[in-house]
């Protein structure tokens, strides 16, 4: 295996860390054990970072506790001031992050700029929260009482975050929890810890106490989750990933009914309905559907078009897709990148083998769907029907399936029969119908006439098995806060 010089392509190389950071301090293993980082678009290495055991993370758990306590102490006016420098410093570097994020994960890196300045906000957003932490004073029940509301930070959070948006996931954990006054242990996935790394370079110089934020690398997935749940200085475990690993974890957190968040899986329902205006409807499937190579958990997974515009929409759709440049992230112009491994390839693969064998057809992609190593070329397929796995199942890959509804009710019915309720979008210009298909779909968010929803201004998060809690907004507080009630008796 060679190796990919990610040091030299850095203005500032120090940004590219090979170690774990804990209570401030930048460590190896106990064991000195590591565990490589590979570059998804030529499989050559990029990094070896520590592989931590129970033992590094009882210490993580420990000193993230320690630190908590002053931290909460502080006023919300310091502890804004400091995120404000972290996303002052984020800003500042966004571009080597960006090469940071495509060398370990392969999006292009013009969305990978994106992905950080999209992270940055979160910091922004709760660096201003962090000042609004009200409570609440309510009239009394009897003459000589008071009663106070507080807001207290819950405590010590565990944060586990996918390889998808190796950023973004994490700022959109540490920022709100860091504003309130907790402490957060985050593990990376191992695919991507590198991102994360260099947000606690950032995190060191704006100056963040130590034991505040620490990033635990680890291969062993299980042990970290186990290590959280286990341990009652975790007070909270924020996780993004899939509904199964979610599973796991409120399993595992019900002996000590640890608090959870939980962004889960997706399985987004885009609807196209005849009186959109079907070329705004191909754009926004396009970004709802091929954003980071169909590898985001509000991808739309199941695009549904209305018989009568149907064929219009199909040619379309395939003609914009085939325009699209696959190739290496770093490439100028590349707008999908490579699938983060061979079992990403081999999913969609089968979906795509699954729906061909029960009658769908290739309108875009064509028969040269792989283009070699982890590139699948975008496909656009028509006559899906609901029962193929490509319906049914989050690809997360770009792979479009095109199924024809004939009814309002009809789609509204197919898009919910799904145990997720993550994103939903449609494209409708009737007003009332507006209204009613946004109240009725069963998600958490919902785009009208747009295939991008994410903003740090707006509540993120789905229903059903997508999860539980919100991340982003004023509602993100919510998270990492518990309501104190105190009884004054006068
Ligand atoms: P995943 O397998 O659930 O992995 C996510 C994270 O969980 C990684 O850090 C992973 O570590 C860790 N993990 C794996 N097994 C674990 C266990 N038993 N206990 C504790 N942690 C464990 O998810 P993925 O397939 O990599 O990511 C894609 C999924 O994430 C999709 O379903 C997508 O929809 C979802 N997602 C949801 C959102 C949202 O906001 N709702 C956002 C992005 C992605 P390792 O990688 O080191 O194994």
């Amino acid at each position: 295996m060679g190796n990919f010089d990610l040091a030299s392509k850095l203005e500032d190389p120090s940004l590219f860390i090979q170690k774990a950071f804990v209570d401030g301090e930048w460590m190896a293993a106990g064991s000195g054990a590591t565990f490589d980082v590979l570059d998804p678009a030529t499989g050559l290495r990029i990094a070896s970072v520590p592989d931590l055991d129970a033992g590094d993370l009882e210490k993580a758990i420990h000193a993230a506790s320690h630190a908590q306590k002053s931290w909460a102490k502080l006023t919300g006016k310091q502890r804004a001031s400091m995120l404000r420098r972290f996303h002052d410093l984020v800003v500042a570097h966004v571009d080597d992050l960006a090469i940071i994020l495509t060398a370990e994960m392969g999006k292009p890196l013009q969305e990978a700029r994106g992905e950080i300045l999209y992270g940055a906000a979160y910091i922004e957003w709760f660096a201003e929260e962090a000042k609004r932490l009200n409570g609440d004073v309510i009239p009394a029940h009897q003459a000589d009482k008071r009663i106070l509301v507080l807001r207290r930070p819950v405590g010590v959070v565990g944060a586990i975050t996918p390889w998808n948006f190796p950023n973004a996931m994490l700022a959109r954990k540490l920022a709100p929890a860091l504003a309130v006054g907790c402490s957060i242990i985050a593990k990376p996935a191992a695919q991507t810890p590198l991102s994360a790394l260099a947000l606690a370079v950032l995190s060191e110089r704006a100056g963040i106490p130590r034991g505040i934020f620490n990033v635990v690398t680890s291969s062993d997935a299980e042990m970290v989750g186990q290590s959280f749940c286990a341990n009652e200085l975790v007070a909270k475990i924020s996780f993004t990933g899939s509904t199964n690993v979610g599973r796991i974890l409120m399993r595992q957190g019900a002996d000590q009914i640890k608090k959870l968040s939980l962004e889960l899986g997706g399985n987004a329902p885009f609807i196209v309905f005849d009186d959109a205006d079907i070329d705004a409807a191909v754009e926004g499937a396009v970004a709802a559907k091929f954003r980071n190579a169909g590898q985001t958990c509000v991808c739309a997974n199941r695009i549904y078009v209305q018989s009568s515009v149907y064929d219009e929409f199909a040619a379309k759709l395939a003609k914009r897709v085939d325009a699209l440049k696959v190739g290496n992230g770093f490439d100028a112009g590349v707008e999908i990148g490579p699938l983060i491994d061979g079992n990403a390839m081999k999913k969609v693969k089968s979906h795509l083998d699954n729906a061909l064998a029960n009658g769908a057809r290739v309108v875009a992609g064509g028969s040269s769907v792989q283009t070699g190593g982890q590139f699948f070329a975008p496909t656009v397929l028509v006559g899906v029907t609901s029962d193929m796995k490509v319906t049914r199942e989050e690809t997360f890959g770009p792979l479009a399936p095109l199924i024809s509804f004939d009814t309002e009710e009809e789609v509204i019915r197919s898009a919910n029969d799904s145990e997720f309720g993550l994103a939903g979008y449609f494209y409708s210009k009737d007003l009332a119908r507006i209204f009613r298909v946004a109240e009725d779909m069963e998600t958490g968010m919902v785009g009208v006439n747009t295939g991008l929803i994410s903003t740090e201004l707006a509540p993120f998060g789905g229903v059903k098995q997508s999860g539980l809690g919100r991340e982003g907004s004023k509602y993100g507080l919510d998270d990492y806060t518990e309501l104190k009630y105190v009884c004054l008796g006068l």
